[in-house]
């Protein structure tokens, strides 16, 4: 069940119409898939603020919008770097895109248990439990420190995005019996070359 109430960086719900996309015609990244390290290991903190991090940003916005998720890091396009996207709103209002650089959570409270997917396990999904409030401080494309506090949908991609910045997927929260059976589904897509 693909709706945005319950996917974090999962299909968000069919969109009527292709978000526009900022400026000039932007990067789409292939979404790297279960099974590629790169998706499992930390990844390096942004230390340069620049052009080409602002629009490494904005394809990952574009990147994000063209798979129809809601949240975007970097790992999950090939590069090992602490930097991720968020937009609940699928694109529909553009004061919802959050660009995170090195974030890390500062508050958290209260619990949700919700379905959650990722681009990255397309297909898969399992019940995850969540804080209902994030307090996360980061740093935008700039480098401009700034703390947001998200709510339920805005928390749980917080945690998963920040999960991925960690190489942790949400299949590690998922329950032993059912993460197996999820893996041993993806071995044998793969093995029909369909993963
Ligand atoms: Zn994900």
């Amino acid at each position: 069940m693909p709706d945005k109430s319950t996917s974090s960086d999962a299909p968000a719900p069919a969109a009527t119409e292709t978000p526009q996309a900022t400026s000039a015609a932007r990067k789409i990244y292939p979404i790297v898939k279960f099974g590629d390290p790169i998706l499992e290991k930390p990844g390096a903190a942004i230390k340069k603020f620049d052009a080409e991090l602002e629009q490494l940003a904005e394809d990952m916005f574009a990147s994000m919008y063209a798979a129809q998720g809601v949240g975007l890091a970097a790992p999950q396009i090939g590069l090992s770097l602490r930097i991720a996207v968020v937009d609940v709103t699928g694109g529909k209002n553009p004061e919802a895109r959050i660009v995170l650089a090195n974030p890390e959570i500062v508050h958290a409270e209260g619990e949700v248990r919700e379905e959650e997917g990722c681009l990255s396990i397309p297909g898969f999904r399992g019940y995850v439990l969540r804080p209902q409030f994030v307090t996360i401080k980061a740093q935008n494309a700039k480098g401009e420190t700034f703390e947001i506090r998200g709510e339920n949908l805005l928390a749980r991609a917080f945690c998963h995005e920040i999960d991925h910045l960690n190489g942790i997927l949400f299949l590690q929260h998922l329950s032993m019996l059912k993460r197996d059976l999820i893996k041993r589904k993806i071995k044998k897509l793969r093995k029909q070359g369909e993963w």
